[in-house]
């Protein structure tokens, strides 16, 4: 496989986490004797243009036409998304004449916080499950992958836009340069296309690897970010860190001829990464080192507790976690269950690992000797809510970035 960016054909695989199944592909009870589908999780670097990505590519009709994971669900989300909407229609001065397209728009959560700020908004899902759920509450969605066909129907139904988002989409996108030849398309002179995408220093720095998996084909920094759109005529007027997914970076790229100027955000972040190696193959090649450290710590750790004959169960079923408990080969030995908010989940079974997932009473009916927080990037928030649990004596397990029990 060639780099994403540059069409290098020499890649450095760096970390192999095994050969997994799909990150969201929760089983039926039915399903549990059948053959699971399995592609290799490795990375690799690109010594041209710095880029981390997988090299392996699973097709994303397999992936993205159903789609568990809901973006309303989750408070931290709705507050994350409400507060952009707001702070890109004041910056950028939107009115009721702007037009706001978000690409991979998932249950219409950013395209309703554009409309309640008096911005016009579309969003384009290829998830017919969320497209339609959108549709019902009043977010425009049109139901495809973003393609030129889909891009030249938003031009057709509302003419160019003035911002262009894409929240934890890009990472997703195979031919990238195909979506920003149709976002260049779609954008005004002055117009912005803002992407937030999972930020690979962040993952050097927090050990956030459970964040790889196969619908994440790559793992931007600025610096692999920037190349990429030189390549397309394009440049990174703003950069910033936000706080989503374990860590992500808020980038915002213009056309060439656009009158945004560049703010000092873009120097400073890049020279973050020159300081932590970001840019070199020896930083990763010593990141995968400490990511087969931790997965010993965690694995002892449940060897230790089932060993005292203690019960543990698992808190929260993201994505992340499928990769998490199959690189570390936990499955019903280590864990009797897991609860999760999103009902759409419940009484499935993780992929590979085959745990069942349970309605959050389980825990107060089974009463768990821990609880292994798998949505860790939640902790604050799960712990905030599970006091009454921690006073009763249940203990917490947060496995990244280092492992902790409160
Ligand atoms: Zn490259």
């Amino acid at each position: 496989m060639n780099c994403r960016i540059c069409n290098n054909s020499n890649l450095k695989k760096f970390l192999s986490l095994g050969v997994q199944p799909l990150a969201n592909s929760f089983l039926s009870k039915d399903q549990l004797n059948d053959s699971e589908p399995k592609f290799p999780l490795e990375l690799c670097f690109c010594e041209h243009c710095k880029l981390v990505q997988l090299s392996y590519a699973v097709e994303p009709e397999k992936m993205f036409r159903n789609y568990f994971y809901v973006s309303s669900t989750t408070k931290t989300f709705v507050q994350h998304f409400t507060g952009m909407a707001e702070s890109i229609t004041r910056e950028f001065h939107l009115g009721k004449n702007s037009l706001a397209v978000d690409i991979g728009s998932n249950d219409g959560l950013l395209v309703r916080a554009f409309k309640n700020q008096g911005v016009m908004a579309i969003g384009i899902e290829p998830a017919e499950n969320l497209a339609r759920m959108a549709n019902q509450e009043g977010a425009e969605t049109i139901n495809d992958f973003f393609s030129e066909k889909s891009a030249e129907e938003i031009l057709r139904r509302k003419g160019k836009a003035d911002i262009i988002t894409a929240n934890n989409v890009f990472a997703h996108i195979n031919d990238i340069h195909e979506a920003a030849r149709n976002v260049k398309m779609l954008l005004k002179d002055n117009g912005a296309y803002i992407i937030e995408v999972q930020y690979m220093a962040d993952m050097l720095e927090k050990m956030t690897f459970d964040n790889v998996y196969h619908e994440h084909l790559s793992y931007y920094t600025l610096i692999s970010l920037r190349n990429f759109f030189e390549k397309q005529g394009m440049r990174i007027f703003r950069a910033e860190r936000v706080d989503t997914h374990g860590g992500s970076i808020r980038v915002y790229a213009a056309l060439q001829g656009s009158a945004h100027r560049e703010d000092p955000s873009v120097e400073e972040l890049l020279r973050h990464e020159k300081s932590i190696g970001a840019d070199k193959c020896e930083t990763y090649t010593a990141f995968a080192d400490k990511v087969n450290g931790t997965k010993k710590k965690l694995t002892d750790c449940l060897r230790e507790i089932r060993e005292k004959g203690k019960k543990t169960a698992g808190y929260g079923a993201p994505a992340k976690s499928s990769t998490l408990l199959n690189f570390c080969g936990i499955g019903r030995d280590e864990i009797e269950f897991i609860i999760e908010d999103n009902p759409m989940k419940v009484g499935l079974f993780t992929p590979g690992t085959h745990i069942p997932i349970k309605n959050p009473v389980a825990i107060e009916e089974q009463k768990p000797d821990y609880i292994l927080i798998l949505a860790w990037n939640f902790a604050t928030e799960i712990l905030s809510k599970t006091t009454s649990l921690r006073d009763k004596g249940t203990k917490f397990i947060i496995p990244l970035p280092n492992l902790r029990i409160e």
